[in-house]
């Protein structure tokens, strides 16, 4: 780390930074005599860089170091659901923003099953921004996820709001996804990272890559290691998107950190026909899987269904999903009208 002093220091200043620094024990060694001083990146802390800047000798304390360790230091691939993240595989995980009906998210989970879709998704609780809005089955919904899982042996990812809703939704669930309004919950990510299920994380809508890998970082802190990051959009000063799909965040995250990054450009775009053009682009930029909103009859949807894609369009999409992922040299597995594929 290195303080950067203001001009015309008086003596005096300079001694009361220099009495504080050793006050608290840091080793520090002038670089340019009383201009900066270069300290050990050990005390790298984030209140302790607060603490010089409130100095007012000090113009600015710059970091030599990330503040994330545990990001960069997980294993790749890792088995989450069965399935590979991470690795050469770019699975898929499809399902409508939340569960409606049980026949209909049965039949529809059928179908995905039959396209070699790799989990379904589909929420009981939603987050939603109005009081007023469909805000999930709730505990309704429990058996719902229960019978997709144990009668056709699909993984269900849904997502999680408070830690009172572990003990009923972990026996349904394979991955837990932790929403946008939540990436900052740090409650709730303490006690998502003691328990053993893996954790599909969700950008917050105005978080950067910093604040979202220490998002992640608490999982891992507290132990949990299957953590999948999902950029989901952003805000920006765009509106005629719900939100502006940052496909950057892709090869940025994976160059600062060690997982999966995944992409759902359902809620990063808000509009069901830019969902097959960004899912495309998203796999070309290196992304390790998508989550992807599909409605049999989006008209109809309790939520989301403006950008929410039909099973038809899905399948259209995964024909044209293969051959970008051959040429980045990434595999997708799925089944069509003439059998199994396994495109690399
Ligand atoms: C969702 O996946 O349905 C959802 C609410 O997403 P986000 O947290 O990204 O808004
Ligand atoms: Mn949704």
């Amino acid at each position: 780390m290195v303080i950067v002093l203001r001009d015309n220091l008086s003596n005096e200043q300079y001694h009361e930074l220099i009495h504080f620094l050793t006050s608290k024990g840091v080793d520090f060694q002038e670089i340019e005599a009383g201009r900066v001083i270069n300290f050990p990146v050990t005390r790298e802390e984030e209140d302790f860089l607060s603490a010089l800047k409130a100095f007012p000798q000090v113009v600015d304390v710059l970091r030599t170091t990330k503040d994330y360790r545990l990001v960069k230091e997980v294993k790749i691939p890792f088995e989450a659901a069965g399935i590979s993240w991470g690795g050469k595989l770019v699975p898929i995980i499809a399902g409508p923003c939340a569960v409606e009906d049980e026949d209909k998210y049965l039949q529809l989970a059928k179908e995905l099953k039959e396209m070699g879709i790799q989990a379904i998704r589909g929420a009981i609780f939603k987050p939603r921004t109005s009081p007023y809005s469909f805000q999930g089955l709730g505990r309704k919904g429990i058996h719902i996820l229960g019978r997709v899982r144990k009668e056709l042996g699909l993984p269900v990812v849904t997502e999680i709001l408070e830690p009172r809703q572990l003990d009923i939704l972990y026996p349904v669930v394979d991955i837990f996804q932790i929403g946008s309004r939540n990436m900052q919950n740090y409650s709730l990510l303490k006690e998502m990272g003691r328990q053993d299920k893996p954790i599909l994380l969700k950008r917050g809508m105005s978080a950067t890559y910093r604040e979202f890998l220490l998002a992640a970082e608490y999982l891992l802190y507290e132990g949990n290691n299957r953590v999948i990051l999902c950029e989901r959009g952003i805000r920006s000063f765009e509106d005629y998107t719900r939100n502006t799909l940052d496909l950057t965040a892709v090869p940025a995250l994976k160059d600062l950190a060690n997982l999966p990054v995944i992409v759902d450009p359902s809620h990063g775009t808000g509009s069901w026909s830019l969902v097959s053009p960004m899912s495309l682009a998203a796999v070309a930029a290196g992304a390790d899987g998508l989550m992807l909103e599909v409605h049999p009859e989006p008209a109809e949807a309790f939520s989301d269904g403006c950008q929410s894609i039909t099973p038809g369009r899905l399948k259209d999409l995964l024909v044209s999903l293969q051959k970008v992922a051959g040429a980045v040299g990434r595999e997708m597995i799925f089944e069509s009208e003439e059998g199994h594929h396994a495109g690399s």
